[in-house]
């Protein structure tokens, strides 16, 4: 059974998106921060960067923010240039989190301080801080809306009455980042039982990472495969009854390739159960349409903030406050890091997740941009 929820809407302020250097004022103004941000076709990381900028300004740094276009060789040069610069201090959201240990080296020759921004930085001990959310938990939290959506659990975490069995298939988040592990762990962890016990059937057998991973966290790409998956495996009038998806962009792919298909278009018309993650505008609209049926709020403010406290603390010489130092091994040591919580958004607390705390304001919840 798929578990309905009412709509909801008002009014609040708004993100945005930005890049290029600024400059900064006040008594740190000599201080170069840069600020390494892997794509913009995805409008969290357009937040992100733009949101540290401001908030590194506001404390009276300069800032050098650069997108490497998801290329890895872009990214590696652009933090070559940001050292060559003179940088003070690099913050860095990775796109291969095991691509970067030449830069951080001549970092660390440099006596640059590096943090990990969101994504760990790994194989390198030349990384001195992370700032991310609690990954595994919001894996376990991709997977509980699952298991809401279909009525097997409550959204107050009670046992739901649905009991399946339901067909249900696995994507996950890019192989060449560690939070994609860190989500599917957290969601298997939480599915494995349902899936032993034969409430959920992973129809196609593809329940490897390695099986159900997408490269660079493509939307083509996961439409491509849910499609590959309908011919293959959903071709003897058998259905799809959920979709584990850990990011929006990816959602969007899995539910065009569900509705090309002739599910839906809605879930009260039997479209699937579709999670997903970082609450894009364009998956808001759907959930609050009654299409996309979950995903996770990481509030971007909030993590941009931390990180400039943590760089803050670096640039006067004293060490960051983590509140996690085991959860983080990169293959070589432990990196302190300070990890935020996240929140599972349904159609009915948009409102007060999304609306109420100015993350998006009711008419870009409309509209959809
Ligand atoms: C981030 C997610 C994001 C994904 C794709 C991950 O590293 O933690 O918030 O959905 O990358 O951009």
């Amino acid at each position: 059974m798929i578990v309905a929820f009412g709509l909801a809407a008002c009014s609040g302020g708004g993100a945005g998106s930005d890049e290029t250097t600024g400059s900064g004022s006040g008594d740190a103004g000599d201080t170069l921060v840069g600020v390494a941000m892997p794509t913009e076709t995805s409008e969290r990381w357009i937040a992100d960067g733009k949101a540290v900028k401001e908030g590194l300004e506001k404390a009276g740094y300069q800032v050098d923010l650069q997108y490497a276009a998801d290329d890895i060789p872009t990214q590696q040069q652009q933090i070559d240039q940001m050292i060559t610069k003179g940088a003070d201090l690099l913050i860095v959201a990775s796109i291969d989190g095991t691509a970067l240990a030449n830069q951080l080296q001549a970092a660390a020759d440099a006596g640059i301080p590096v943090i990990a921004y969101d994504r760990l930085i790994r194989d390198t001990e030349n990384v001195d801080f992370y700032v991310t959310f609690d990954n595994y938990n919001v894996g376990v939290q991709q997977a509980t809306s699952l298991l809401v959506g279909l009525g097997i659990k409550n959204a107050d975490g009670s046992d739901g009455t649905a009991t399946g069995p339901f067909n249900v298939e696995l994507f996950a988040g890019s192989l060449d980042d560690n939070n994609a592990h860190f989500f599917f762990k957290g969601a298997m962890d939480t599915l494995q039982p349902y899936i032993d016990n034969g409430t959920l059937v992973v129809k196609s057998g593809q329940t490897e990472i390695e099986q159900v991973a997408t490269l660079r966290w493509l939307q083509e790409t996961a439409q491509k495969r849910m499609e590959d998956l309908l011919t293959s495996t959903y071709n003897d009038g058998s259905k799809v009854n959920a979709v584990l998806s850990p990011y929006d962009g990816i959602s969007r792919g899995i539910i065009t390739a569900l509705q090309n298909a002739g599910y839906g278009p809605g879930l009260d018309a039997g479209l699937p159960v579709v999670t997903g993650q970082d609450a894009e505008i364009a998956s808001v609209k759907l959930i609050n349409d009654g299409v996309q049926f979950s995903t996770i709020f990481k509030d971007t403010r909030k993590l941009a903030e931390q990180s400039v406290v943590a760089a803050s603390s670096f640039l006067a010489g004293e060490e960051p406050e983590a509140n996690d130092t085991e959860s983080y091994d990169n293959g070589v040591k432990v990196v302190p890091s300070y990890l935020l919580t996240s929140d599972i958004v349904y159609a009915d607390n948009i409102q007060s997740l999304l609306i109420d705390s100015g993350y998006w304001t009711e008419e870009q919840v409309a509209s959809g941009q």
